[in-house]
C-alpha cells in the first residue's frame, strides 16, 4: 500500500490531519502507525492505494467518462456583438461594430430545436453575452421568445443569464426578459473602479442604483463579478463589505477572477496566482461568514467545460468560438456542431504530480497558453481553507 498522490497533509494547533483531494475526506491523525482497522479504513476511503496503482490514469478515466455522459443541461454563451460602448483597461474583445443578425438568429434556434427534440437534455441555459449584448437589444429577446416557445413546446427547463456592462439595462428590460442571473462587474470602489472600467456615463453610482433596480424589478440574483489586479487589491475586500451591507447575501453571488493581460500596453498590472489566491480566499471567507456555510473544496467532475462539457460559445456571425473568453473561432457554425463528438481530457505533465490535480483540472487553458498561470487558488490557500472549516464546524 501506498499514500494516496491526493493527500495534503497539514497540521493545525498540534494536530495532524490529512485532507484527501479527490475524495473530499478530511481526517485527523495522531502519527503515522495505524491499527489494522485503521488501514482498512484509509484503504477503502483512499487515503491508501495499491502500490501499483496509476492514480492519474484512473482519474483521466473518470473524467472521460463524466464527459461523455450525457449532460442534463445545453450550455449556450452567445456573443450578440463584440461591439461594447466601454473602453475597460484589460478588455480582450477584438471589437467590430457587427452585431448578430436575425438570420443567424434563426440558425441559432433551429438548431436548439433539433437538439432539444432529440430529447437529450432536461434543460438549456443561455447566456447572453458579448462585447456587450445589450447593443442587440432586439436580437436578444427575438432568442428568448423563440427559445421558449421550443422549451414550453418539449417541456423543459429554460435560464437566461446576462453579463452586461448594465448601462443599458432598463426596467422594462428587467420586466420583460425573465433572467436567473445578470453578472456585473465592480473592479474596486469608486474611483478606482471608475479609473479601471472605462465609460463616458455609467460609473459606480450608477451601477450601485441598478442593483437596486434588479432588486426591484426582477427576480434575477445578481452575480458579482471583480477582476483583481495590482491596482485594486487593497480595496476588493472593502468592495465587498460595501455590496454586502447594501443588499445581504440572499441574491448576490460572488465571482472573483485574477485579471489577466491579453495586451503587453494594457494599463494595469497582474497579480501572481499566488497574490491573487490570498485576495480570492480572503473574498470567499468574508461571504462564507456573512452567509455562515463552510464547505470542504470539492473535486471537479469535468475541466472546463467549453472544451469538454455541453457548453459552446457562438459568435455573432454564427461561428463556434473556442470558449467565451476567447473569440477565436473554430471556423465551424454552430448550426453544424456534432454535441456527440467530445474532446477527450489528459493531464498536463506538469500537472501531475500535483496534489491537488482533482480540485483543478488543470485549470483555464487560454490561461495557460498565455503564459499567465493556471493554477486554481486551493493551490497556495488549501490549508487555510480547511483551517477555516475546522473552525467552523469544532
Ligand atoms: S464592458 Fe466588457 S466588453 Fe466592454 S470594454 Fe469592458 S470588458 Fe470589454
Ligand atoms: S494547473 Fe496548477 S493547481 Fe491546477 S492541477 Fe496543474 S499544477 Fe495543479
Amino acid at each position: 500500500m501506498k499514500e494516496s498522490l491526493f493527500n495534503y497533509r497539514f497540521e493545525y494547533e498540534n494536530q495532524k490531519y490529512i485532507f484527501n483531494t479527490n475524495n473530499n475526506g478530511l481526517i485527523q491523525i495522531n502519527n503515522d502507525i495505524f491499527t489494522e482497522e485503521e488501514r482498512e479504513y484509509l484503504r477503502v476511503n483512499r487515503f491508501w492505494v495499491d502500490d501499483n496503482e496509476d492514480e492519474i490514469a484512473l482519474l483521466e478515466r473518470e473524467i472521460n467518462h463524466n464527459i461523455q455522459k450525457r449532460q442534463k443541461e445545453l450550455e449556450l454563451t452567445i456573443a450578440l456583438t463584440n461591439y461594447c460602448n466601454f473602453s475597460c483597461v484589460y478588455c480582450y474583445q477584438n471589437k467590430n461594430e457587427k452585431l448578430m443578425t436575425t438570420e443567424v438568429a434563426n440558425m441559432i434556434i433551429e438548431k436548439i430545436d433539433r437538439i432539444l427534440n432529440d430529447n437529450i437534455f432536461e434543460g438549456i441555459n443561455i447566456h447572453y453575452f458579448g462585447g456587450e449584448p445589450l447593443l442587440n437589444i432586439p436580437v436578444l429577446i427575438y432568442l428568448d421568445e423563440n427559445i421558449k416557445k421550443i422549451t414550453d413546446k418539449i417541456g423543459i427547463v429554460y435560464k437566461a443569464f446576462l453579463t452586461t456592462n448594465g448601462s443599458m439595462l432598463s426596467k422594462e428590460l428587467l420586466q420583460k426578459v425573465k433572467f436567473s442571473s445578470i453578472q456585473l462587474t465592480f473592479d474596486g470602489l469608486e474611483k478606482t473602479h471608475d479609473r479601471l472600467r472605462v465609460s463616458d456615463h455609467f460609473h459606480f453610482k450608477e451601477e450601485i442604483e441598478l442593483i437596486e433596480n434588479i432588486m426591484n424589478f426582477s427576480q434575477a440574483k445578481v452575480l458579482l463579478r471583480t477582476n483583481i489586479c495590482k491596482e485594486n487589491k487593497d480595496e476588493i475586500i472593502a468592495l465587498h463589505k460595501y455590496i454586502f451591507e447594501k443588499f445581504g447575501n440572499e441574491r448576490i453571488e460572488i465571482n472573483p477572477n485574477r485579471t489577466i493581460k491579453y495586451h503587453q500596453d494594457d494599463s494595469f498590472e497582474m497579480l501572481s496566482v499566488q497574490e491573487y489566491a490570498e485576495v480570492a480566499y480572503q473574498i470567499k471567507l468574508l461571504w462564507s461568514e456573512q452567509k455562515g456555510k463552510f464547505e470542504l473544496p470539492v473535486p471537479r467532475s469535468t475541466p472546463c467545460k467549453f472544451p469538454y462539457g455541453n457548453a459552446y460559445a457562438i459568435s455573432p456571425e454564427g461561428y463556434c468560438t473556442f470558449c467565451s473568453g476567447s473569440m477565436d473561432q473554430e471556423k465551424k457554425y454552430f448550426f453544424d456542431v456534432d454535441i456527440e463528438n467530445k474532446k477527450m481530457f489528459s493531464v498536463r505533465k506538469e500537472c501531475k504530480k500535483c496534489n491537488i490535480l482533482p480540485l483543478c483540472l488543470g485549470g483555464c487553458i487560454i490561461q495557460y497558453n498565455l503564459r499567465a498561470g493556471a493554477c486554481t487558488y486551493e493551490k497556495y490557500e488549501l490549508k487555510n481553507i480547511l483551517i477555516s472549516y475546522i473552525k467552523h464546524i469544532s
